[in-house]
């Protein structure tokens, strides 16, 4: 996190933006299921990438520099086609969950691999401030008895 990114102009970017998200999600929400990629859904993910990159000059992977130099901005679409094509590798797949209160594709980066939602902040407090609710509500509602 921390990166500037190229703020994308919408009318000229969002088609662009839209598909690698839409292949992106399409791609590896199949591959949370299946615990796998099948090669068959793979062309349209990697052609939406292809695009979002076509226009991008920046030099990315070198270490600590995933984006290139944080001095210098990557277009917004070319990193999201870099950091969707990163999800590519087998130990990320394997780490693929989908999350079970926003419905939200995330990668599951704890150490044992047993993150259950999304983002904790948000998604599990909400869980968290349900079944407190819930609890509360039938605590009273054995106490009115
Ligand atoms: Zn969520």
């Amino acid at each position: 996190g921390g990166r500037p990114l190229v703020a994308p102009t919408p009318e000229k970017i969002a088609p662009v933006v839209l598909s690698i998200r839409e292949t992106t999600d399409r791609l590896f929400r199949r591959a949370v299921s299946k615990g796998a990629i099948t090669t068959g859904d793979m062309p349209e993910f990697l052609e939406a990438c292809a695009d979002g990159l076509a226009q991008s000059r920046t030099e990315i992977g070198r270490p600590g520099k995933l984006f290139g130099n944080p001095a210098t901005p990557i277009a917004f679409e070319a990193a999201l086609a870099v950091s969707a094509l990163s999800l590519l590798r087998g130990d990320t797949i394997a780490r693929l969950r989908i999350c079970p209160n926003c419905s939200w594709l995330f990668v599951d980066k704890s150490r044992n691999s047993s993150r259950l939602w999304c983002d904790m902040a948000v998604c599990g407090n909400r869980q968290k401030a349900n079944r407190y609710y819930r609890r509360r509500t039938a605590a009273r509602e054995v106490t009115n008895v």
